[in-house]
């Protein structure tokens, strides 16, 4: 067994590790919520649609405003309350999208989305799961405008967390769709593909929507055969992270491949081979002779790789 290299300190997973209470039982206390949004303290993530709005600084940005800075940048078409950072309130505002244009000029502001965001670094690491948490939830309220039960149009209630039909008094609460992410494995080999939106020398795990019906294990199973052909045996959880793009989990897995053979599903990716656990620890050190990458370290891939290079084939079980 070859000596694990030498790998830095692993990297925080981003949008992970969030330190929000979400104080879930005060979102039907209206009195609490109406106190929360008076405090001094509170702060509001600011979203339009799929951009960020940020305070503009050399250094990190501040991604907090004031309800009232918030408000005064535009109309605000959703608000929801996402809990206590030490006992400040902090709440996601999402702006109507014709107020991004005038923003856009300004200087003291950066408008950006949140993938460049966490990839680049540009706020503070504890802001991630809360801007995360607000951006899937702001987007879930802007696609489900109306009761997918009779049609009627729904309202937003509870704090945020619910949408109520008046027509036939159906609730309905946000959804995340669960994503599974793998690396197969054998021996001291794994498979990576590329996809065509990927940065040319990108290569990075496997994923898909788990399907209706169907366990963690069984979607890794289906979709490492659907997308490169090779028969999957045992299954091992490694880790997750909200991926709010729109409304995804990802869960993170390491699968045993039982077959050799890579059969390309072209619908899906460009390119998919097997990679030596040696070639992946120079992909994660970005020190690859043809500067092949790993997906960046905010991302749940590198350390699902990154594991792989670590332990091989323990990485399975
Ligand atoms: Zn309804």
């Amino acid at each position: 067994m070859p000596a694990p290299p030498d790998l830095d300190p692993p990297p925080r997973l981003g949008y992970t590790a969030s330190r929000i209470d979400r104080a879930a039982a005060l979102r039907g206390d209206d009195a609490a919520l109406q106190k929360f949004g008076a405090d001094a303290r509170a702060g509001v993530y600011l979203f339009a649609g799929e951009l960020v709005v940020l305070k503009a600084s050399s250094e990190q940005c501040d991604p907090l405003f004031s309800a009232a800075a918030a408000r005064s940048f535009g109309t605000v078409t959703e608000s929801v309350f996402l809990g206590l950072a030490d006992d400040a309130p902090r709440f996601g505002f999402n702006l109507e999208p014709q107020a991004l244009e005038p923003l856009q000029t300004r200087n003291d502001l950066k408008i950006t989305d949140l993938r460049g965001v966490a990839v680049h670094g540009l706020v503070a690491a504890e802001h991630l799961p809360p801007l995360a948490e607000a951006k899937a939830l702001l987007g879930w309220h802007i696609r489900h405008r109306f009761c997918p039960n009779c049609g009627a149009a729904t309202v937003a209630a509870h704090a945020g967390w619910r949408r109520d039909c008046p027509s036939c008094k159906a609730e309905h609460f946000p959804r995340t769709d669960p994503v599974v992410i793998m690396l197969a494995i054998a021996g001291e080999r794994a498979v990576l593909g590329r996809a065509r939106r990927f940065a040319p020398t990108m290569w990075s795990c496997l994923a898909g929507f788990i399907e209706p019906g169907e366990s963690i294990e069984e979607g890794v199973r289906r979709e490492v055969h659907e997308e490169v052909g090779i028969r999957c045996g045992r299954v091992r959880y490694f880790a997750s992270q909200p991926w709010p793009f729109p409304a995804s989990i990802m869960i993170g897995c390491h699968a045993e491949a039982l077959s050799d053979t890579i059969v390309i599903d072209r619908e899906e990716l460009e390119d998919a081979r097997w990679f030596e656990r040696d070639e992946l620890a120079l992909m994660l050190k970005r020190q690859h002779p043809h500067k092949l990458t790993t997906p960046p370290p905010v991302a749940i891939a590198y350390h699902i790789i990154r594991k792989f290079v670590e332990d091989g084939g323990d990485a399975v079980g």
